[in-house]
């Protein structure tokens, strides 16, 4: 098997400059000064308490000693990221009632840096520029449009001098689509739209007009959908934007009922040529969605070698549980297998691209309760894959979390609710205590190490439950994992071995990342419990461990000497009826 790495930006060595480590979003560090070997001596070496009890989603960016990270509320930190020392910070400002457009925690998932600048998008829509140096604003600018309830959690994607952002909404009546701002200026330089508007408005350009075709019913009422939330990656030597879009509004189907159609370009992973936004590809990994399967997962660039052939790839761990290869230059699918249960399809047909669907998983055709696997959460979600050209494996935060759907009949949309268009009552945890050991007994979390050639896991590490934290790779042969249970890990990467651990006082699930500077490698982790699970499913999180959230950036090196202070027990219980209901993202 033969492997590079697919970055066209090469880092210098010690520096973690984007979120995903490069533009290929690999989360792959070559740095090896902490290896399998000396692991074991892994301690940690300073930390920062943050000013939130609100989960956090951001792996921080270092650049030339500095770290750039987020916490809840789109705050900005820079730190000494050798010794801590907070430099300074940002507070945007975001007013509190922004919060009822927010289907999944106040969150963010980190800033993008370049030429001195750092950028972050706002949770109220807002792409702010600041002095790298001073953190002071430089420009602000609005992303949003007209009045409807936008909001942003995903880290700007930094693409030759543009600076690329999306935004999140999906299930409150929006239109997706990622808009291209001159880094200097903050000038808007192009708007591309994930799905079409009313067709008497006319349409933006061709491939809006083509997917016009693919919808039925009145789409655009609610705004369609389609959002652009999580992840975006850059080729700049194809000059292609990847980003992977949201579910189509309502869950369920048209308002009106019937059939909703393929619904272009929902649930799928698209590429736009980053010089003008202009359409390129997409390739559609859950046509005519109703399970809220967001194709928002990781999108991971890489050079595999495929029957003999080295081909230029993205890959993503969907939501609706299969991994996907594409030939990232014109999107041809390569391979799709399964790597958690699916019940919703048989399987992905490579001749024509589209799944195999279960009849049965229609319940927006059947009018019956269906039990999805993947549930909405998915097998995968926001918390980060990496892939390690090192290895050739893939390490993927999977879960198991089956969701049961009902078309709710009667249903009118909100304008200031979440929007899915199922029957909530059939969702409720049923409080029978058999019935709820088997619910529980069905939820699960595990770290899967896939093989993007064979499509099979090369090995699987399992958690106590479902909702665990995103991954980093290293050139030690190494994985790193916060759970949700609270505990920092260390795996060999080639066979899985667990060799380290750190009790970490609180649930984790963003993604750690690792540096250097002056010759000594850092590992850290943005530590804090939240999010839409735990925030929506009450007790059923608690499957994880009943970990509190102690929101911390804790930062770990061999032979560190600092320790946490003693945790102090929280002072909230756990809901007492909990529901599956808005398991959303
Ligand atoms: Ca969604």
């Amino acid at each position: 098997m033969a492997l590079c790495s697919a970055y066209a930006t090469a880092p210098s060595a010690g520096d973690w400059p984007v979120v995903g480590h490069d533009n290929g979003e690999t989360r792959f560090s070559p740095l090896s000064l902490i290896d399998e070997h000396n692991v074991g001596r892994l301690r940690l070496v300073w930390f920062h308490d943050l000013d939130t009890h609100r989960g956090q989603e951001a792996t921080p960016v270092v650049i030339d000693g500095v770290m750039y990270s987020t916490s809840a509320w789109s705050k900005v930190q820079a730190f000494d990221a050798a010794s801590g020392k907070l430099l300074w910070q940002f507070d945007p400002k975001v007013p509190g009632k922004i919060a009822i457009h927010v289907c999944c925690d106040v969150v963010n998932r980190g800033v993008a840096v370049s030429k001195g600048r750092v950028f972050v998008g706002t949770l109220d829509g807002r792409l702010i520029a600041l002095d790298a140096r001073s953190g002071k604003p430089i420009w602000t600018v609005s992303t949003v449009e007209g009045k409807r309830p936008y909001t942003v959690t995903g880290a700007p994607l930094i693409a030759g001098n543009r600076v690329i952002i999306g935004n999140a909404g999906a299930e409150y009546g929006v239109r997706g689509y990622i808009t291209a701002y001159d880094e200097k200026t903050g000038r808007k330089l192009w708007r591309f739209y994930t799905v079409p508007d009313n067709p008497r408005k006319g349409f933006e350009n061709a491939a809006l007009r083509k997917a016009a075709t693919t919808w039925s019913g009145e789409w655009w009422k609610d705004g369609g959908g389609g959002t652009v939330w999580n992840s975006l990656t850059y080729d700049a030597d194809l000059d292609l934007v990847y980003f992977g879009t949201g579910n189509a509004a309502p869950w369920s189907g048209p308002m009106e009922g019937g059939d909703r159609g393929d619904a272009l370009y929902t649930a799928s992973i698209m590429a736009v040529r980053g010089q003008n936004g202009a359409y390129v590809w997409h390739y559609q990994t859950t046509p005519g969605d109703v399970w809220d399967y967001d194709a928002t997962q990781t999108l991971s660039l890489a050079t595999l070698n495929i029957q003999g052939q080295p081909r230029q790839v993205v890959m993503q761990a969907g939501k609706n549980g299969f991994f996907y290869v594409l030939d990232r230059k014109n999107g041809a699918l390569l391979s799709a297998e399964a790597f958690e249960p699916v019940n919703w399809a048989s399987g992905v047909d490579l001749a024509t691209g589209r799944p195999i669907v279960n009849p049965e998983a229609r319940y927006d055709k059947t009018g019956k309760l269906w039990v999805a696997a993947p549930g909405g959460l998915g097998a995968h979600n926001w918390h980060a894959m990496s892939f390690s050209p090192q290895t050739g494996l893939a390490y993927i935060p999977a879960q198991e979390m089956p969701f049961p759907f009902l078309k709710d009949r009667d249903f009118t949309p909100s304008e200031v609710g979440v929007n899915m268009g199922i029957d909530l009552a059939s969702t409720s945890l049923p409080q029978d205590p058999k019935v709820k050991a088997a619910i529980l007994a069905g939820l699960k979390g595990e770290l899967v190490a896939w093989d993007p050639i064979a499509g099979r896991a090369a090995w699987r590490a399992p958690h106590p439950g479902p909702w665990n934290g995103g991954l980093l790779s290293t050139g030690g042969n190494l994985v790193f994992q916060g759970t949700a249970a609270g505990d920092f890990l260390a795996y060999r990467a080639s066979d899985g071995h667990q060799l380290w651990s750190f009790p970490a006082q609180t649930g984790i699930i963003a993604a750690p990342m690792t540096y250097a500077v002056d010759g000594r490698q850092y590992v850290t982790i943005v530590a804090g419990w939240g999010g839409v699970f735990p925030l929506v499913a009450g007790e059923l999180a608690f499957k994880s461990g009943r970990i509190p959230n102690r929101s911390r950036v804790l930062t770990f090196a061999l032979d560190g000497t600092a320790s946490l202070p003693e945790p102090v027990a929280p002072r909230w219980t756990a809901p007492r009826s909990a529901r599956f209901c808005a398991l959303t993202r």
